[in-house]
């Protein structure tokens, strides 16, 4: 059973088949590679089905997206679903981490709490199936950045239960803890019901 990615991105593909082939071996996630949609939704959920919408309506195929981010409590939820551009578009991941930290300078350690979030929409055209999950990842903004691993704010986000950073973490150990993890494993039973023949 094919489930179209609505993403130009290849690690997502590869992610995705993995992780939902593992608990799901018919299904075969492949790529999507027709016009993106604007994602001008005002939460992460309405981006992630904007995007699962266009690809299913392209492509005729049950469609997944996923659009995640990060919430710092004391900043109302932002950066939220303007993580990825949050110093401007194209100032790219380090200009993003530099400027919320900058904005967190005087804010002192136990009000620094914030959490991951990713959510998956999943739409089926041939029955009008449409469900978003979610997925969230607690933890704080850590005071400098620290380790090498990861992406984007990975170096100053602290999980809860850690004393490291999430760029400190092992892919392996972030994989099993993260916010995607957990929308992963919301995403799976939902799949099963709505894509995979009885
Ligand atoms: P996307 O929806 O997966 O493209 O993520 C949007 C933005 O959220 C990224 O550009 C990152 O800035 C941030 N983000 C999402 N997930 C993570 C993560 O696991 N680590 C660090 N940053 C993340």
């Amino acid at each position: 059973m094919q489930v179209v990615l609505a993403t130009h991105n290849a690690h997502k593909v590869v992610e995705f088949q993995s992780i939902l082939g593992a608990a799901l071996p018919e299904l075969e996630i492949v790529a999507y590679d027709g016009p993106e949609p604007i994602e001008d939704g005002t939460s992460f959920a309405e981006n992630a089905l904007i995007k699962a919408r266009a690809a299913a309506a392209h492509t005729g195929l049950p469609a997944l997206a996923d659009d995640s981010g990060i919430c710092v409590d004391v900043l109302g939820g932002a950066p939220g679903i303007f993580s990825a551009r949050w110093a401007g578009h194209g100032k790219g991941a380090q200009a993003n981490l530099d400027l919320l930290l900058d904005q967190l300078a005087d804010m002192a350690v136990e009000h620094r709490s914030a959490r991951f979030v990713c959510h998956i929409a999943i739409v089926v055209p041939q029955t009008g199936f449409e469900q978003v999950v979610e997925g969230w990842w607690p933890g704080s903004i850590a005071i400098a950045p620290r380790g090498h691993g990861g992406h984007g704010y990975d170096p100053i986000f602290m999980p809860e239960g850690h004393d490291v950073t999430a760029a400190e973490l092992t892919p392996a150990e972030k994989n099993a803890i993260s916010h995607r993890a957990r929308a992963f494993e919301a995403a799976i039973p939902v799949l099963r019901m709505s894509v995979i023949p009885n």
